[in-house]
């Protein structure tokens, strides 16, 4: 397995889409606890550090995606990899089909309720022999949580896809992960369940392709500012790190689990 890859503050597993589902095939097969399943993208690399219980959930990931073009740019220059962009929101899809085909059922955890209930109806859909052994709401409140536990591992699952959004999905894992039983594969997708409800457009194949979708999004959903003000500052620090690696050798590789 190649080596995880330090970007300024996060980290990134330099995986081919390929090589990404051979890690979940193992985790399916031969695991005997819940894996994390992380985005790694510009964002990622100023909220990580500013929270401790955060931080140490991206550090004990057991696989951080190429999610955004940012990170895949940065692993080029600072570490000359040639990684291909790997978003959270397509390999969700990657993992169904992985699911469908080895016949590992799954559970879907997050949104609201008519979100969670239409996401699930399309997966079925466009899956019909995945197995969805349950799903819940992300408004589950926290004196319902060991019910909503016990649910998950009676289910069966062997996976399960949190969509709480960050940091809430990576914080419930670490204080549950522990209490799941039957899953081996836990993907933290965020929005996600909104586009494939249709509740939220993603971006139209063009902007993907063009590694634009940032861009597209900033379009239609103006207060996204708020988040990705962070761009080019993250640009910026990668530039910095590259010039000064250029003026004394190459960065260490330190940090994540490897
Ligand atoms: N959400 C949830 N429970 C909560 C708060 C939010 O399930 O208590 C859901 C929300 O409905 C949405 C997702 O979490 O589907 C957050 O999406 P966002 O795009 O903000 O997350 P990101 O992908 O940026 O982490």
């Amino acid at each position: 397995m190649n080596e995880r890859l330090p970007i300024l503050n996060i980290w990134v597993d330099p995986v081919s889409r390929e090589e990404a589902k051979a890690r979940v095939c193992g985790f399916l097969e031969q695991g005997t606890r819940p894996h994390a399943i992380f985005a790694a993208n510009p964002e990622k690399n100023f909220s990580v550090p500013a929270d401790a219980e955060l931080y140490d959930c991206y550090r004990q990931a057991d696989l951080l995606l190429p999610d955004g073009i940012g990170v895949v740019l940065a692993a080029r220059l600072l570490h000359g990899a040639r990684l291909q962009r790997l978003p959270g929101s397509e390999f969700i899809f990657d993992i169904c089909r992985l699911a469908e085909n080895g016949c590992h059922s799954i559970f879907v955890y997050g949104a609201r309720e008519e979100v969670s209930r239409n996401s699930v109806a399309r997966l079925q859909q466009r899956y019909p022999g995945l197995r969805i052994a349950g799903r819940a709401n992300g408004f589950v409140p926290q004196e319902e949580m060991p019910r909503l536990i016990e649910q998950i591992n009676t289910s069966g699952a062997s996976i399960l896809f949190l969509a709480l959004g960050s940091p809430r999905q990576e914080k419930w894992f670490a204080a549950h992960k522990n209490a799941l039983t039957t899953v081996r594969v836990v993907q933290g997708i965020g929005g996600t369940l909104d586009t494939i409800a249709g509740t939220v457009q993603r971006a139209p194949e063009f902007w993907c392709r063009h590694n634009l979708e940032w861009f597209y999004r900033l379009a239609k959903e103006p207060k996204r500012i708020k988040r990705q003000k962070v761009l080019p500052v993250f640009a910026l620090l990668v530039l910095k790190r590259w010039l000064g690696m250029r003026l004394s050798g190459p960065v260490s590789r330190s940090g994540g689990t490897g």
